[in-house]
């Protein structure tokens, strides 16, 4: 596809702008090969200097001119400047090329191009082994991780598929493959990688082709082999290798019998024997997990340059709903960079993140919003003469959608806003509203509720997000459960837009109680608007200062998490509430 363009040996210097409308800049590194080379690796013999190949994980070398990989992309070689003695006033391999195609001259150039929408796709990297030290990676040259062996049986890694031992080069007789190697381990990586017991039944097979003999073990916590993949573990299963229930305590060369000696040892708890047993093998393969790679992407942003990510570095989505979707509007991320995939889920993935690329890029052109409130038409205005710069809207942005001048008022990127409204809730000075959903709106719609006086009557104000709450007060609704009649809702678009001098109103026309209901948060959060919930939380303080001034209970206001399987919850939330509000007595602002 002559639309493709690709950029090799680059990496993004910045990026600004908005969706639509980026402003990309690359700086792309000197190969010191032109685009006359034809591959024919002549320059790779009369090269004198070498260096470790990290396309083998360093279990063999290169040239300094080398070709990265049989696949490479583009097909021509390149010169790791780290390595080469071009410095020392070596040639060889200009003087080697028919081509005229080396360059030893070649300087870094930086490219800047425009770009509607990103997508992130920057993979993943192996679980560092050095921190497993009890399982002897770094000690012991025979214990390497599955990403090795995968190069040490490929045709056209180190030993030309041939598998043998790192340390000797010998024939194996037996081999133990150590699955959670750093996976579902709270000292390590505590989630699962999702494709590390097939990767090593898949290796097992490896084994058994070349040693029909070979004793293979599995050390494993469980084994996940998801949907049809279980045919796949039942025909390993039936090849003979061993699968042994336990996480592996120790490997060791201490041998303590005979047919320890030269071998290396593993110590485990069987916990379907309920033993301690020690195995000695020829060679150890850790199944280490995956860990995301940075993304690099260097954002122009008021709330930083990289990507939000979750505390295992994964660009944080809201992987129930949206998958694809990042904290930044127009970055979509796929593949393990946002959570570990197999190779067809991420081909997969690509095909989603890159579908909501193109659907930006042209809900944007039209001035509309993207997910959730896709089609939105309205924006956010400041009223800025009352702006006290005091930066709440820019720091507390989900999307990090303004940028400031240098005083500190915000300036609006509107292909990055998503109308969550989160601004609106933040400005002390309420100057932010849209021209469809306001401060003024919801001001009226709160002098309109009608303030029961006497005996037992009560009034509670619910305000629930559109994303959940209110669906779920639908769902209750449909299922025909019954709720107190002295609820009136106002639905918000996130409950990060309640601007606490709603509650101040509410309360202040004798409203008995407040019922503040929004998406879960936290690590594994629903808000559809990222934080608008949990910021809601925190602001709570500011209301509390605000019931301190009216003189009223803090518990007038109440705070729920409400997902919308959770629609059955209602009633007994309302319930409750009603019979806390009646303990208390009315609102004393009642009548007034
Ligand atoms: S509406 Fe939401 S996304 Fe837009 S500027 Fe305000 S806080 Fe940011
Ligand atoms: S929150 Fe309001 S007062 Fe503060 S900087 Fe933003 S617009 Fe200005």
């Amino acid at each position: 596809n002559r639309r493709i363009a690709v950029f090799t040996n680059a990496e993004v210097e910045s990026i600004s702008g908005e969706p639509g409308n980026f402003e990309v800049s690359i700086r792309i590194n000197p190969r010191f090969v032109t685009d006359a080379c034809t591959a024919c690796g002549e320059c790779v013999k009369a090269c004198p200097a070498e260096r470790p190949n990290e396309f083998n994980y360093g279990m063999d070398k290169t040239k300094a001119i080398y070709l990265p990989h049989e696949m490479a992309f583009p097909m021509k070689y390149v010169i790791d400047a780290a390595y080469c003695k071009k410095d020392e006033g070596c040639k060889a391999c200009v003087e080697a090329c028919k081509y005229d195609a080396i360059d030893l001259a070649m300087q870094p150039k930086t490219l800047n191009f425009k770009a509607g929408a990103i997508v992130v796709a920057t993979g993943w990297k192996p679980y560092d082994a050095n921190k497993l030290t009890n399982l002897g990676f770094g000690k012991y040259p025979d214990v390497i991780t599955n990403v090795m062996f995968e190069r040490l049986a490929s045709p056209n890694g180190p030993t030309r598929g041939k598998i043998i031992r790192p340390s000797d080069g010998k024939p194996i007789e037996s081999i133990a493959f150590v699955q959670c190697a750093g996976s579902r381990d709270e000292n390590h990586l505590p989630y699962c990688s999702a494709v590390c017991c097939l990767a090593s039944l898949k290796q097992a097979t490896y084994v058994r082709e070349q040693y029909p003999n070979a004793e293979i073990y599995i050390f494993y916590i469980d084994v996940r082999t998801p949907s049809l993949y279980e045919d796949f573990y039942r025909r390993v299963m039936s090849e003979g290798v061993y699968l042994i229930r336990g996480k592996v305590a120790e490997v060791t060369d201490i041998a303590k019998s005979p047919e320890e000696e030269g071998k290396l040892i593993l110590r485990v708890e069987d916990t379907l024997l309920g033993r301690v047993r020690r195995i000695p093998v020829d060679m150890v393969v850790l199944a280490t997990g995956m860990q995301p790679n940075a993304t690099g992407l260097s954002l122009k942003y008021r709330q930083g340059g990289e990507l939000p990510t979750n505390e295992y570095g994964f660009a944080v989505s809201n992987f129930i709903c949206f998958p694809y979707e990042t904290q930044r509007t127009g970055i979509y991320a796929a593949g393990c960079v946002r959570q570990p995939m197999d190779v067809a889920t991420a081909v997969e993935d690509a095909s989603g993140a890159v579908l909501k690329a193109i659907q930006c890029i042209e809900l944007v052109s039209k001035g509309m919003a993207t997910f959730p409130r896709s089609g939105d038409l309205s924006l956010p205005i400041f009223f800025l003469q009352r702006c006290t710069q005091c930066k709440r809207c820019t720091e507390e942005c989900p999307f990090s959608a303004l940028e400031e001048d240098e005083k500190g008022t915000p300036i609006l990127n509107p292909a990055r806003c998503r109308r969550c409204g989160t601004c609106m809730g933040a400005c002390p000075e309420r100057i932010i509203s849209f021209k469809n959903y306001s401060i003024d709106m919801i001001s009226s719609m709160i002098k309109a509720i009608e303030v029961p006086e006497g005996e037992g009557k009560l009034r509670i104000l619910g305000f629930f997000c559109e994303n959940d709450a209110y669906p779920a007060l639908d769902m209750a609704a449909m299922n025909r459960l019954k709720i107190d009649a002295s609820l009136r809702v106002i639905p918000v678009r996130c409950l990060g837009s309640v601007n606490v001098v709603f509650i101040a109103d509410a309360l202040s026309r004798g409203i008995d109680g407040i019922l503040l209901a929004g998406c879960k948060y936290g690590e594994d959060y629903q808000c559809h608007f990222i934080k608008g919930s949990e910021l809601a939380s925190k602001r709570m303080e500011n209301v509390q200062e605000t019931l301190q001034r009216l003189m009223l209970e803090p518990e007038r206001v109440k705070f729920v998490e409400l997902a919308i399987s959770e629609y059955d919850r209602i009633p007994e939330i309302v319930n409750e509430f009603v019979e806390e509000l009646r303990k208390m007595g009315p609102n004393p602002y009642k009548g007034f």
